[in-house]
Formats: C-alpha cells, structure tokens, sequence
C-alpha cells in the first residue's frame, strides 16, 4: 500500500523528507516497472505471458470458471435481459447454501450482484449472460477491462525522474525567502 512508501520519512528535516520523497518514488517507479515488464514477457513462476495483472487475472479466471456452471434464460429481447441461475454448493467453511438468481442487462453491461458497477469488472453472470448471446461485456459505465490491462498498468509506472544534480549545479534562485518561525 501507498502509505507504507513514506515509512521512515516522519521527524526530518523538510529538505531531508524531499529527498527522501523523492528518492523513493524515483525506486518505486523503477521498480514497478521491471516488475510490469517481466509479468508482460512471461518472466514469472508461472511463466505465464500476463495480459492482465496477476490479482486482475485471477479475478476474471475464476469468474469464467464460475459461469461455467450457471444457466441464462432470457427474459427481454430489447434490453437483452436475463435471468442467470448460480447452482448451490458449499462455500469455503462448509456451509450449504441454495442456488441464486441474478439480473443481468446486457445492453447496459449491468448485473444485480452489483460487481461490475462496484469494481467495473464482469462477474461471472455478465459472462454466462454474454457468452449466451455471444457479445462482448464491456461497457463504459460499468466494465471497462481495457482500463486494467498490464499495459495500462505499465503506462502507469511509465514517467520517469531526472537526476538532480547537486546544488553547485542548479539554477540560481530569486523567488521569496523563507525564514523559519523564531
Ligand atoms: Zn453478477
């Protein structure tokens, strides 16, 4: 997470925390990088050529997996409305649940399990429902698969800093002069 990249940085002196600051994003970015490109040429355990991010990926694996086993009955032609039946089974800690049902429009890209507007990735009723019709899920306001692509990602990371120099070096200033509070 984001806030632990400052770790270390609190009870310096301002010029010291720039420095910091800036020294770290300079290594967070680079980092970032060579970790995008090594997912992207295939360079992992899996040696998998990654297409999306590793978490993305796995999310729309195992939606697509989960969709094989649900059934889509239609129930408008001009929206495009279903029904998408998720068979029951057990969860993770052993408790028996019955099927589900879920709306899904596939004009609008919306589902009633409320994913795709909340995360703005398909779910696996949006994938049953798709695959039905044989259209593609994305849509501006809810799936947008192309903004979590690892190119995305990559772009991202992309920016880089330019070294500062010392001070020997830098342009001479004239702005305002600041003087601490005595
Ligand atoms: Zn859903």
């Amino acid at each position: 997470c984001f806030n632990m990249v400052l770790k270390g940085a609190r009870g310096l002196p301002v010029t010291a925390i720039v420095q910091y600051t800036f020294d770290k994003m300079n290594a967070y970015f680079l980092k970032y990088s060579m970790e995008m490109d090594a997912q992207i040429a295939g360079e992992n355990k899996r040696k998998y050529k990654y297409k999306f991010p590793p978490k993305v990926d796995e999310w729309l694996e195992f939606q697509s997996r989960k969709a094989d086993s649900e059934k889509a009955i239609l129930y408008d032609n001009e929206e495009w409305k279903y029904e998408v039946k998720e068979p029951g089974g057990t969860t993770n800690d052993g408790r028996q649940h019955g099927g589900r049902a879920f709306k899904v429009s596939l004009t609008r890209c919306h589902c009633s399990c409320g994913r795709p507007l909340l995360l703005n990735l398909p779910c696996s009723h949006l994938y049953t429902a798709g695959r039905v019709r044989n259209v593609d899920i994305n849509h501006p306001l809810t799936v947008r698969e192309s903004e979590f692509s690892i190119m995305t990602v990559k772009k991202t990371w992309a920016p880089r800093f330019h070294p500062y120099f010392d001070q020997s070096q830098w342009p001479e200033y004239h702005g305002v002069q600041l003087w601490p509070d005595p």
